[in-house]
């Protein structure tokens, strides 16, 4: 079977070059070894209204890269808009900073129904459609409009907050019921796929049955499928890295002080003014740990047209300025803070030199940085992961210390214990996180989702006639509900 795989934004070709984040990284390995052709946005624009997409193929492994130039008129309400003002926040649960407006859905809508068009040519007589997050809800949709019949998959790499959150979002039942038009919807955890399954419930009055909900002349599945790393491929490049010229300059510059590691967009979500806050009062309150830890921290620029992000990366340029000034010295620096990409191979070998991995999201879908940082580490010496309880990544790897990143004594109580962990338990820790990690590797997401997305369609659509569809049991609340079952 041919495999279709859709996300706003492909990963670069070359791999020298930084992720544009955990969605692209985790699908490269995949795409190269499976063959399955990756369509997405080139990042370019053009300006004819009626001109459709023409896509640019390039060879990536067995797979190839398609890439498409994205409608001028929409791209922006699209992407910045109704994307990543109002989907995004809303995800992460942070409701008060929605921006919305009813131009950004139309053109989010626009886009969706403009790559379902770009989508045709891609679409085989034996083939199905992955679609990944939450650019793209309304996808499946638009292809069964334009008679594809084939499976499509869906899956979601944020987080799916509370009913109630998601019942904030605009046009949320619309949205909601246009995902009913997938075969399959994937969820990084058990708590993301159970809030949704309390929204269908509560305000369409859908029933779940099994893993499966019934709407329409649909059965939609529903499953848990978390993310996982290249574990192999991240180890190696590690152990690559050590006498690598960079790594030693790295080690050299620490002069015996150990260090924490921070890697992120700079994103609200991520919880990076806390980090720096811990770090602040560890120093305030022991001042013993001056030129004993540095910290590394690594903050992506990410979607700087938007206003929210533009004013949080000067929030947090401010704020490191602020504790190294407060702390610093004139040889010893407490937070190096660079605003740049670097490649995963370059990535590998920082964490590899890290003794703590500092990921304390407020709120993740799953956090790959979290499990990159553990591959990475020295067998005989490994460092500590301090990782949030509101990570994806933490239903997991339940043996890193785990904080709560709003809580910034025990974040500051957690660096210290970080820091002065014995060897014999930080080896305990590692080895059981490492055994998560190569029990759930992507290649193995990849393969069960994809296989789950075949086997959905191959044991219910054949069997199914509109008649025998259940019913849901409980009617749709109110007035407002859309949901239409016949
Ligand atoms: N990344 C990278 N270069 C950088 C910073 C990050 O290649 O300079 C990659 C990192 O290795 C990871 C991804 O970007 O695979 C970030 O994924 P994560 O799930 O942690 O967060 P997201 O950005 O998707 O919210």
């Amino acid at each position: 079977m041919s495999l279709v795989i859709v996300s706003n934004r492909v990963a670069p070709a070359k791999s020298n070059e930084p992720m544009a984040g955990g969605l692209a990284a985790a699908l490269l390995p995949a795409v190269k070894t499976s063959g399955a052709i990756w369509v997405g946005s080139s990042g370019k624009l053009h300006d004819n209204p009626r001109k459709d997409a023409v896509p640019e193929i390039t060879p990536l492994g067995a797979g190839a890269l398609a890439t498409i130039d994205m409608p001028a008129a929409h791209y922006q309400g699209y992407y910045e808009g109704f994307a990543n003002s109002v989907l995004w926040p809303a995800l992460h649960s942070r409701m008060d900073l929605i921006q919305s407006n009813v131009a950004d859905y139309a053109s989010y809508r626009e886009v969706n129904a403009y790559m379902a068009r770009a989508l045709l040519g891609f679409a085989k007589p034996d083939g199905a459609f992955w679609v990944h997050d939450y650019h793209f809800l309304t996808l499946a949709q638009e292809l069964r409009k334009l008679g594809i019949k084939r499976p499509i998959g869906f899956f979601l790499h944020t987080p799916m907050p509370t009913r109630q959150m998601l019942a904030g979002v605009p046009h949320h039942r619309e949205l909601i019921h246009a995902m009913l038009a997938y075969d399959l919807i994937g969820f990084q955890t058990a708590s993301d796929r159970d809030n949704f399954v309390d929204y269908l419930n509560q305000e369409l009055g859908l029933e779940v049955v099994g893993d499966a909900v019934a709407s329409e002349r649909r059965l939609t599945r529903l499953g848990v499928f978390p993310i996982g790393i290249d574990v192999d491929m991240f180890a190696s490049r590690a152990t690559k890295a050590v006498t690598s010229h960079e790594i030693v300059r790295l080690r050299a510059s620490l002069a015996g002080a150990k260090l924490a590691i921070g890697v992120d967009r700079v994103d609200y979500s991520k919880g990076i003014a806390n980090r720096v806050r811990a770090l602040d009062q560890l120093l305030q309150t022991d001042p013993t740990f001056k030129r004993r830890v540095s910290m590394l921290q690594i903050g992506v620029p990410s979607r700087d047209a938007i206003d929210t992000y533009h004013q949080l990366q000067k929030d947090i340029a401010t704020l490191v300025g602020e504790v190294n000034g407060r702390h610093g010295e004139v040889d010893w620096t407490p937070i190096r803070y660079l605003t740049k990409g670097f490649s995963q191979a370059n990535l590998a070998g920082f964490y590899r030199a890290a003794h703590v991995g500092l990921v304390t999201p407020l709120h993740d879908g799953m956090n790959l940085v979290a499990k990159e940082y553990v591959a990475a580490q020295n067998p005989f010496d490994p460092g500590v992961l301090v990782l949030s309880e509101f990570a994806g990544a933490a239903q997991q790897l339940d043996a890193a210390l785990m904080v709560n990143p709003h809580d910034i004594d025990a974040m500051t109580r957690a660096l210290a214990t970080a820091l002065a962990m014995p060897l014999e338990e930080r080896i305990e820790r590692w080895e059981a996180m490492m055994e998560t990690l190569q029990s759930s590797s992507v290649q193995a997401w990849f393969t069960d989702f994809a296989d789950a997305l075949i086997e959905t369609r191959a044991t219910m659509v054949p069997a199914m006639e509109p008649d025998q569809i259940p019913v849901p049991i409980r009617a749709p609340i109110g007035e407002r509900a859309i949901a239409k079952i016949h």
